[in-house]
Order: structure tokens, then sequence, then C-alpha cells
């Protein structure tokens, strides 16, 4: 997968362009900044740009890892010192790191890309601030990840922001959110980004956004994964990182912080919450592959050169942290990855969820003063934030404890028949074997009941909610069916995408929505025949009936409650609805019988 781009016609335009104008020749200045950081180039642009750029220097490769759902390809860089550009060349690392680093996801939010941008050039430029940095570093950058929701662009797609002039879209061309899509991987764009994750396995990933929300002095914030989801290795040196980063970006007079919501949307004083990032998520998905991810929210209303810097330095901070630091980062990651992989791994509650202890500490807050006004048209409060800067001490709530946990299998078994499942575990890079003959087994699983649809569509989807009770059963497995061993550094993931408690689970995102259709019924003149018998041959039956009836009036008035109560108690009742197919074995004997290993 090293296509490159052939961009030619548009690059001999662009390069006709600066020759005529005599503007200084690309390379020299990014399309930003020759707008006078009034504007963010267009997809063509970018790329022609990075192409030439890469031609320029052995340090940069320009390739595609993918295509989008409407055709374009994804563009990449990597910037290597020593050429070795293809994933490949990065299998033994020996006190190097690989650092991936993403923007325009929400292609609106493009700070990411420009100052990306800016980076690899001053890279190329061998700059003074740059200089060293890809010493035990290898960057793999994507300017444009959502590229067919970026040439959605105009003047009025971020009603909030404060620049640039124009902008992309949030979503794809589906209208689908990838930053929703790193677990269920739908999109096609989503299923490249998991095969170039797979591939290179980074060490540090980074994800570069604007935020929405209230108005504060910083012009940037951050989240990392350190609660709970997370190997605790890697957690605690993210935390050393993080508050690392927050010295450094202060010292640079680009003050920083946790990236968090108000206790009440918009009001300051409620107090800030601090969460973990479900799997759906950026950074939430990378942790659960042993890598730690750095989540940037430039702030919207600060202008955009502002975001543009912000994002710049800390991502040069960051290169330059990881990097100082490849030898431990890479140590953590390897043993983060065995771990996962481990018997031990499994003796442990996994958590799914996480929620607040209801417990805060005291956190300086660099807030601007704001007036409540009431609107005299719509009638409503709104925040009026003004320019002056107000340091206010706000309760901090930052601890969570999990909430939903689950005992680990030593291997799920899906049955052949349930693809898009299957085909989920192969964009995330997770091993399988298939079972050659049929096996009976005796497994857990689950029943669920009680299901309900959420009417109006997220994300492409109705997601469902159901209570779940567990089950254990004897089950024929056919051939073909898939033994997923969870002897693998991917375990965290295993478990979200097939523990249907998981806010991400496959079930939770409709993909066995046909396990809860009823099929099969009965006609009245069937079983309004058969019941004189049925209560001949139970003699308890008819006093169950009545007493049901007692209880509840309803049921004792509709004929048809009255016709199912009795074929739910024949043979004939389908009772395999609601049952999850996916079956979990306990013993490791099991699965060794089966697959081997
Ligand atoms: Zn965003």
């Amino acid at each position: 997968m090293d296509k490159r781009f052939a961009w030619a016609p548009v690059v001999a335009l662009v390069l006709a362009f600066h020759l005529v104008s005599g503007m200084p020749a690309i390379g020299q200045v990014t399309p930003y900044e020759e707008s006078e950081k009034r504007t963010t180039p267009r997809y063509e642009e970018t790329v022609s740009w990075l192409s030439d750029l890469a031609a320029s220097s052995s340090l940069l490769h320009l390739t595609s890892f993918g295509t989008s759902s409407q055709g374009r390809e994804l563009p990449v860089v990597v910037a290597d010192r020593d050429g070795r550009f293809r994933a490949a060349d990065h299998t033994e690392r020996e006190g190097r790191v690989v650092v991936l680093v993403e923007a325009c996801i929400h292609a609106g939010e493009s700070c990411g890309k420009d100052a990306g941008m800016i980076l690899l050039r001053d890279l190329v430029a061998d700059t003074p601030e740059s200089r060293g940095l890809l010493d035990q570093v290898t960057l793999v950058f994507v300017p444009i990840f959502n590229v067919d929701g970026h040439e959605r662009f105009g003047a009025y797609n971020r009603i909030n922001q404060n620049g640039p002039e124009e902008m992309g879209w949030r979503v794809t061309a589906r209208n689908q959110n990838l930053n929703r899509d790193f677990l269920k991987a739908d999109l096609p764009e989503m299923q490249a980004w998991l095969g170039l994750f797979d591939d290179w396995r980074p060490d540090f990933f980074i994800d570069i956004h604007s935020t929405d929300g209230a108005d504060y002095q910083y012009p940037i914030t951050y989240a990392l994964e350190t609660r709970g989801n997370m190997d605790p290795g890697l957690t605690a040196w993210a935390k050393t990182y993080g508050a690392a980063m927050a010295e450094i970006m202060a010292a640079d007079g680009l003050p920083m912080a946790p990236y968090v919501s108000f206790r009440k949307w918009h009001d300051p004083t409620s107090g800030l919450v601090g969460n973990v990032a479900g799997p759906r998520f950026s950074q939430g998905y990378t942790a659960l592959q042993n890598r730690p991810g750095l989540l940037i929210e430039t702030h919207m209303l600060k202008p955009y050169p502002v975001r543009v810097e912000s994002a710049r330095k800390l991502v040069l901070h960051t290169l330059r942290w990881c990097g100082d630091h490849a030898a431990q980062l890479r140590g953590l990651v390897t043993a983060a990855d065995a771990h996962a992989a481990s018997a031990e791994f499994r003796t442990n509650p996994f958590p799914l969820s996480f929620i607040s202890t209801g417990d805060s500490t005291e956190f300086e807050f660099l807030g601007v003063a704001y007036e409540t006004e009431t609107s005299a048209v719509t009638g409503g409060q709104w925040i009026r934030f003004s320019d002056v800067n107000q340091t206010t001490k706000l309760s901090y709530f930052n601890t969570v404890r999990p909430d939903v946990t689950v005992d680990l299998p030593e291997a799920y078994l899906i049955p052949p028949e349930w693809t898009e499942a299957i085909s989920r575990l192969e964009y995330h890079g997770i091993k399988f074997a298939r079972l050659a003959s049929p096996a009976e087994l005796e497994v857990q699983s689950w029943r669920f009941t009680d299901p309900h649809w959420r009417e109006r569509p997220y994300e492409g989807h109705h997601p469902v909610t159901f209570n779940s009770e567990p089950l254990a059963e004897k089950r024929v497995f056919p051939a073909g069916t898939v033994v997923v061993d969870m002897n693998q550094r991917a375990a965290r993931v295993i478990a979200h995408l097939l523990e249907p408690q998981g806010p991400d689970s496959l079930v939770k995102w409709g993909y066995f929505d046909s396990i809860f259709e009823r099929v099969e019924y009965v006609e009245s003149y069937v079983i309004e025949q058969m019941i004189p018998t049925l209560l001949a041959e139970n003699p308890t039956w008819a006093a169950e009936l009545a007493q049901a009836k007692a209880d509840n009036p309803e049921f004792a008035a509709d004929p048809w409650a009255i016709r199912y109560w009795f074929y739910e108690r024949t043979p004939y009742y389908d009772d395999r609805v609601g049952v999850y197919p996916v079956g979990r074995l306990y013993s490791r004997q099991q699965v060794r019988g089966l697959i081997g290993g």
C-alpha cells in the first residue's frame, strides 16, 4: 500500500503560479502562512504542497493509507531520519519510537493540519527548534483524516469558531462522525485507519481538534487516559508526561488545562468533570490498544494563528519528550502488550465503563469574567464572556471507579454467520482461528430481555439497550466458527467488541439485532384446539392461569395474550430469541483442545 499520488498537474499549476507571482517556492512557506494565517488549504493544495515538500527532502515520504467513501486517497506523511518509510522497517525499534499524529478527523478543526505542515517544513529546513527531533522518533502524520468532509468547504461550517476564513465539515460524506467510529469501524476511512494503526503500532498517538464550550484563558486543553482504562505502567507514564507538558507549555506562554466539561453546561462555577473516554473516541480506543493517546483541543474562540501555534508547540514538545524517553516508553508499551496477552490479565475483573466517585479536588482555573444576561427576544438566559481574566478555584471531579465489570474468558466463539462481527475483528488486527469441524461445547453466554431501540438514528444506527441474564449451556458450534483466543495484545479491544454490556459493544450498535426477532407464530384455531389437551396433560396450569388472570386484568381481557401464555409453554415456542450467539470459554484446556497453543 505504497501508492504515490498522481498530483503532477496540480503541482505544475501551483509551481507556475509561484514562478509568475514571485512568491517563495513551495516548501519555504505553507499555504496557511502565505495567506498571512487567514486561510487553510483545500485537500488538493495540501497534498500537492506536501508532495513537493517530500520530493525536496530525504526525510519525508508521502503515501496514501486508503480511500474515502467518495474515492479520495487518504494522505499520510512519514518523517524518518534514515529513510525508513515503511511500517515493516520499524518492527524492531530498539530505543526509537513511532508517533502517529492526526489532524482533521473533524475537518472543520483544521489547526492540526496547518501546524503539522509547518512542523514538517521546519524539520526539512532543520530549524533550531526542530533539530534532532527525529533522532529517536519516526513521525507518521495524517494531515486530513476526514478528506470528504474537508471538501465540504465553506465559511459557515463552524458558527462558534474564530477562523480560518473557510474550513471543512465535521463529519464524513455519509454524515457520520469518525470520532465515534473507532470501535464499530463502519466507515472505509476508519477501516483504513485501523490498518494504518495496526501496521505501525505507534508508541504514541495524537489527535488534534478545536473544542466547543465555554470561554476561558487557555488556548489549548488536552486529554490523556489516566483513569483506569489503560495499562497501569502506561497510565503512570502518561500522568508524568501530561504534567511535564503543562509546565513546558505554560513556560511558552500557552497555558494548558485538562480537557474537561463543566458539571452544568456552560456554568464554570458548577465545577469540572474528568471522564474516561469510551472506545468510540480516538484516545479511548488507543488506550485499549496499549498506546497512550493525546487528545488536543485548541480553543475555538482563540484566533486561528493562536490555535495553530498552540497545537504546533504541543506536538513539537511531545515529539521531543517521546524521543528523550524513547527507551522507557518503548519498554512500557512492550510490557503492556505482553501483560494484556497474559493469563494474569484475565484474573482481574475487567472494567467496561466507569462512573464518578463524587470526590473532588481544588483546581485553580484560568477563567474569564462573565455575566449572565436574559434575552428580551428568546426569554432565555445566556452567558456573556468578557475579555477580563479571572482566576477561580473550582472543584475538580476527577476520580472514577469501575461501573460495569466482567470476568474475562479464555476465548470467545463466534458462529460463522455473524460476518459483520468477524470482519470487525479483522479491521482491528485481532487474530483468530476457525473450527475445522463442528464442536459441542459447554459455554457461558447471555440471554437478553426487554430490548429497546433508540428512536432517532445515532451515527447511522438505532442503538439497543437490554437486560442481560447469564446463560450457561451446551451448544453446537458449526465448522467455520471463529475462536478468538484472549491470549493476545488487543484483549481489551476484543472484550469491548464482544462483551454486550460494553458502551460500544457490537450488540449495542445493532450488529446482532436480528436475534431479537420472533419469526414463527401460532394461529388462533391451532392453539385454541390444543388448549384443552394442554390443560389435561398439565394439571397445575389451570390454577397458574387463574392466578395470572387475577394478577393482571389486562392479560385476563386479552385472548391473544392468553393464547401466547399457552404457546410459550409448548415446545414449538422459539426459546433462542434474545440469546447471544457468541459463547465464552473459561477453560484454557478447552481452548487448547479446539485450536492448540
Ligand atoms: Zn473535534
